[in-house]
């Protein structure tokens, strides 16, 4: 497998040098509302004394509200790096995820209200999910799955596809969900990756108005050679009576033998199929990375620990009550869909609202509708969606009664301070704690945020490791620097502990979590590579922090975005935040460019708020604008005269990956004028390609 320049570690040695320094000051504090407090999950910060003592037996109380068939031996095998949780116990995800939920009378609950792009609106109560899953799970069987196989997913946003993740975890199938946007080469690649026995598809999904016709793609994808496959599942989402209104529709090509029709199939089920006993270590699913660095690698992971990890941190972070509406915006193609709409909220019997299309169709206020329309309480969503927000201005979420939600998440990217703030004034009204998350695909769950009930938290600051998480701040040669050592005071209820002033370096986790990933499909050595070469003893996610002196956590993006600019570790994300600050600025993008004397220069790509662009400042270097030269001098004076941005080049938009991640490796290539690196997984490449263009003719 060819290895991309990320996926080595020590490559991070070129653009790191000393440690990071730290510039941006944040010092806007919001404490936990007393009302908030005293209804929530956790409230008390006892809880991180008692993680901190003993992480494993932590982990076992956790692990304790799940339903096993037969209880571990063993809490915690640790071999670095393979990790082996709640060692000898059995249990099913699926039953925890649903049929314990019935028995135990609660059948009749909501768990998804699925709302489809053109306005079509479908309910799910628990029993009827169940009776739909065992079908589906029935009708996986017929088609010859077998407990240990791989069924690969490639479905829009809509009720079935959780519905298929479930079945696939009751007969011990892993599955692996391929995002709906992806390309019929990526689902190639990911099909034969993972040796998929079964591919389960839909005749199309809505976004934007139209038709995605994964059906068609899918052919694609299979006629390049799927030797695993022998079976294709097309659930009839688009239907020929919709389909007819679309112009020059293209539902693909059936295949007798091959394909099989949901309508046909999955609906003469018996709608009862006993749940398989799993190891607690047996395989959940397999999952790809959103290739913002590189190759995408297929994260693995089982499924005792990982149901733990996500199962509690959905009670602790998102305050979760039986009676909430919740909602995550991301698609099951993502960690985040696996982890906070299937696996954490269903085993805490949730009732869910899914949407599957765009945030624009048929109009900006989209989004807020859906919240006005179905009461939505918690709303977790993404940096890249938020400053999308700002940038058409606050008139569209204006429009819409949003005084159902009661808490709002973040997570995907570092979230600008003011991003923080206008979610939490124009979205929150200024009433709803925010949570911003970090985490990976890798980690499987939630490891460093915010416990609404407990903590004060900081725009920008995804603030302190949950309890049972050992974050921490390395240095480049890998020693431990976190200021006062291991864990902040109040978590350990002491204030003996010295607290060092802010320092910035190599986030690491140094104890193993229920949640973690158990590998790379196919490639242990990568994973040992990628993951545990860095740092001795301690995983390595890529990612650059500071920890401040009252021990919170500041994510600064990945570890191979950081410049170097005259013999100092600069973080993007830093001055990205500054320029967000400015109040024309909605999103920007910034990178280091190599520049003669400096080593690094710094150049930034910048959207404008709606009412700013239509101001018409054009898009271009525009180093004669008036903003321009005062977007610079803002920076130098948020931040310092060292992160000055020597090139600000205004844009309409960026490139991003299909999650919706800013891709500055390939803003890098256009600012030194190379051919751009790989393109597939970007949402959309005709973006970055205007963008060159519109650069190089600026460059004159
Ligand atoms: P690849 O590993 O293939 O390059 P990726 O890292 O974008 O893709 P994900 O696992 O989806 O794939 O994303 C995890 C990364 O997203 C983290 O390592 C971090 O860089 C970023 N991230 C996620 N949440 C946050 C957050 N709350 N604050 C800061 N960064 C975050
Ligand atoms: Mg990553």
């Amino acid at each position: 497998m060819a290895r991309e320049p990320a996926d080595v570690p020590l490559g991070i040695i070129h653009t790191m040098s000393g440690t990071l320094d730290t510039l941006l000051a944040e010092d806007r504090l919001f404490p936990p509302s007393l009302e908030f407090r005293s209804q929530a999950n956790v409230s008390n910060p006892a809880i991180y004394a008692e993680a901190h003592r003993n992480p494993v037996e932590f982990w076992e109380s956790c692990a304790k509200s799940l339903e096993w068939s037969r209880g571990w031996h063993t809490a915690l095998e640790w071999n670095l790096p393979d990790a082996k949780w709640f060692v000898g116990g059995t249990l099913n995800a699926c039953h925890n995820c649903v049929d314990r939920h019935v028995s135990a009378g609660h059948g009749d609950k909501v768990a998804f209200v699925s709302e489809g792009e053109p306005g079509d609106v479908r309910v799910f109560t628990y029993r009827q999910v169940l009776e739909t899953v065992c079908k589906i799970a029935n009708a996986l069987k017929e088609a010859g799955v077998q407990k240990g196989d791989r069924v690969c997913v490639y479905m829009p946003m809509i009720a079935e596809l959780p519905m298929v993740m479930l079945a696939c975890a009751r007969i011990g199938a892993a599955h692996s969900v391929v995002f709906g946007g992806f390309s019929s080469e990526s689902l190639h690649e990911r099909i034969n990756d993972a040796g998929a026995k079964v591919l389960v598809t839909a005749d199309g999904g809505w976004r934007r108005g139209g038709v995605v016709e994964l059906k068609r793609i899918a052919d694609e994808a299979l006629a390049k050679g799927c030797p695993t496959i022998s079976r294709c599942l097309v659930y009839e989402r688009i239907g020929s009576p919709l389909a007819d209104g679309v112009p020059n529709y293209n539902p693909g090509t059936w295949i007798e033998g091959r394909d099989l029709a949901w309508s046909e199939f999955v609906d003469r089920q018996p709608v009862d199929c006993p749940c398989e006993d799993m190891d607690s270590e047996d395989l959940l699913f397999i999952l790809y990375t959103s290739g913002s660095t590189g190759k995408p690698k297929g994260i693995m992971h089982t499924t005792g620990g990982y149901m733990t990890q996500v199962s509690a941190t959905t009670q602790w972070v998102f305050d979760f009550k039986p009676d909430d509406v919740y909602w995550c915006t991301a698609d099951c193609g993502w960690v985040t869909g696996h982890s906070y709409i299937v696996y954490g909220p269903m085993s805490l019997g949730a009732k869910q609202v899914l949407y599957e299309g765009t945030p624009d169709t048929p109009d900006k206020d989209r989004f807020w509708k859906v919240i006005e329309r179905h009461k939505v309480t918690i709303l977790y969503t993404a940096p890249t969606a938020i400053r999308t927000f700002m940038k058409w201005g606050p008139e569209f979420p204006g429009r819409c009664d949003l005084t159902s939600l009661r808490l709002l998440g973040s997570v995907g990217e570092p979230i600008n301070p003011e991003a923080w703030i206008w979610y939490s004034e124009t979205i929150g009204g200024s009433r709803c704690p925010v949570v911003d998350t970090w985490w990976q695909t890798e980690t499987g769950a939630i490891m460093i945020s915010p416990l609404p009930g407990v903590t004060a938290t900081k725009p920008g600051s995804a603030t302190q490791p949950l309890p049972g998480i050992h974050a921490a701040v390395f240095d480049e040669n890998g020693k431990d620097v976190t200021p006062c050592h291991g864990a902040l005071s109040y978590m350990v209820g002491s204030e003996s502990l010295d607290q060092g002033p802010e320092v910035g370096g190599i986030l690491a986790i140094k104890h193993p979590w229920p949640s973690m990933l158990r590998g790379i499909w196919g490639d242990p050595e990568r994973f040992r590579q990628v993951y545990w070469s860095r740092f001795d003893g301690a995983y390595f996610p890529g990612d650059g922090t500071k920890v401040d002196e009252d021990g919170y956590f500041w994510l600064l993006g990945r570890i191979d975005d950081v410049m170097l600019v005259s013999g100092h570790n600069i973080s993007t994300m830093e001055v990205e935040s500054a320029l967000v600050d400015h109040h024309a600025v909605a999103e920007a993008a910034v990178i280091g460019k190599a520049h003669e004397i400096k080593g690094q220069g710094i150049a930034a790509f910048v959207i404008l708020r709606a009412e700013f662009a239509a101001n018409s400042w054009p898009e271009g270097k525009g180093d004669s604008h008036d903003l321009v030269s005062e977007l610079k001098s803002h920076v130098a004076q948020k931040i310092g005269a060292i992160a000055r941005p020597d090139d600000i080049f205004i844009c309409a938009e960026l490139p991003k990956t299909r999650s919706g991640k800013i891709m500055r490796r390939l803003l890098r290539d256009v600012a030194e004028g190379r051919a751009l690196g790989d393109t597939t997984t970007l949402a959309d490449p005709s973006v970055v390609a205007n963008l060159k263009d519109k650069y190089e003719s600026s460059e004159g």
